[in-house]
């Protein structure tokens, strides 16, 4: 029995309706296994990582870099995000637009 493969007409799709997000690859630069970054209490999200706040408060770790890397101080090798998180619980005006994340939740 033969396995089932995609063809050309599902790689072109997928390039035609690709969102345009690349990733993150700071640090990686052969093969190997990929560098983490150390965070320290709740943090924004890069964009390309979903957006939004991790709200882990221990230490732990990520595969994306700090961004933006100013945003950030080095507290005993952990990064920390010195922004202001703000809560929000439910859909509210967000910078110009309409954020609809039920729920509490939190930006930077
Ligand atoms: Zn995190």
């Amino acid at each position: 029995m033969r396995a089932a493969r995609a063809g050309p007409a599902l790689v072109v799709a997928a390039s035609l309706f690709g969102c345009g997000i690349a990733p993150i690859q700071a640090g990686r630069t052969g093969p190997g296994p990929p560098r983490t970054h150390v965070f320290v209490g709740a943090h924004g999200r890069p964009r390309a990582w979903s957006g939004g706040v991790c709200p882990l408060t221990r230490r732990h770790e990520h595969l994306y870099p700090p961004v933006p890397p100013a945003a950030f101080v080095d507290d005993d090798g952990a990064w920390r995000d010195t922004r202001a998180l703000q809560d929000f619980d439910g859909p509210h005006p967000w910078k110009g637009q309409r954020c609809s994340q039920p729920g509490w939740h939190q930006h930077v």
